[in-house]
């Protein structure tokens, strides 16, 4: 299919972008990377009539990190760039990693980190990751800016608290702790489709005790939004993350996660790998643990 007429712009500020946004006379769209809305268009599940380029708005360009040790990636960064970036492998792998995992090369070369965290599809890498590191969102709308935190960016599948005038101009990761380990691990048909379930884990080791003294776990593909239970990380926290303490991290993510059934995989299927891999991604996060 062919998408419906829709005009294009490519505004060089923020300030540009959110009044075009904001223009009641028109339904305008953010188009970042267009790897998941160019097919959305073609599909015809968006009608806009207008698309906003943000890739070629310069401040939105900053991949840097900040006084405090804060990663901040700004909307018009590619998934490549910060996926290549020595600061990112060096400081956030886990981020890293999961960019590793979306689709294909080309696909990463032209989608950006905050234009598959601003989609919010369940089974993408991004939000989970995003989830597990603790990452803040910052949305610029007619009235400014805004922080939202990633417990409430990630509303329902396909949603986020960005509303249609708002957009996502940064995302702000801050340094894992430095006696953390982390893990990704999927499941996937084939090589670069999207993931069944997936589970980010990020672990740190308590210096006194040596025992686990910080857990994030989330998983992808379990929920509408990247699920992060409460239940798996106290099973974790103050054990060696030993095979007793995992089986328990396992059991809680079987009793915990509630995934639905598709064309794809049963949600007892989804379950009972979420929990494999999250044996897997726990032993794996814990070695890395320094
Ligand atoms: C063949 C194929 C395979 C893929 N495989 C995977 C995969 O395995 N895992 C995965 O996670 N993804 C996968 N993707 C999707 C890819 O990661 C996209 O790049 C990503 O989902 C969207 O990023 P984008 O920059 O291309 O956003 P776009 O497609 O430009 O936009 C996506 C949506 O987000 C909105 N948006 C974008 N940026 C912003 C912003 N800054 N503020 C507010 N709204 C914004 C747009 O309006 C649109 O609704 C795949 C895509 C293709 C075509």
């Amino acid at each position: 299919m062919k998408p419906t007429p829709f005009d294009y712009t490519a505004p060089r500020t923020v300030a540009e972008a959110v009044a075009l946004l904001g223009d009641p006379a028109r339904d305008a769209k953010v188009v970042a990377g267009g790897q998941s809305l160019i097919p959305m268009l073609n599909m015809r599940l968006a009608r806009p009539e207008l698309l906003v380029d943000i890739t070629r708005i310069p401040d939105l360009a900053r991949l840097s990190v900040d006084s405090s040790g804060s990663l901040h990636i700004g909307a018009a960064v590619r998934q490549a760039r910060a996926a290549a970036d020595p600061a990112v492998r060096r400081g956030w792998p886990l981020l890293a990693a999961a960019i590793g995992h979306i689709g294909h090369p080309q696909i990463r070369s032209r989608g950006t980190v905050c234009g598959s965290l601003a989609h919010s599809d369940p089974a993408a890498e991004l939000p989970a990751a995003a989830r597990a590191l603790d990452a803040r969102f910052v949305i610029t709308g007619p009235g400014g800016s805004r922080t939202v935190s990633a417990e409430d960016f990630f509303v329902a599948t396909f949603s986020t608290a960005v509303e249609p005038d708002e957009l996502l101009t940064e995302v702000v990761v801050p340094a894992p702790g430095a006696r953390s380990g982390w893990a990704f691990e999927e499941l996937t048909r084939r090589h670069g489709d999207f993931a069944t379930v997936g589970v980010a884990v990020l672990l740190e080791r308590d210096a006194t005790t040596d025992t686990v003294g910080g857990a994030r776990v989330v998983f992808s593909g379990a929920g509408p939004v990247p699920v992060r239970l409460a239940a798996v990380e106290d099973a974790l926290l103050g054990t060696d993350a030993g095979e007793e303490a995992l089986a328990g991290a396992a059991r809680a993510a079987l009793a915990g996660l509630t995934p639905s059934d598709d064309v794809h995989a049963s949600a007892a299927h989804r379950r009972e790998t979420a929990a494999h891999l999250l044996v897997r991604a726990c032993t794996t996060a814990w070695e890395r643990c320094s």
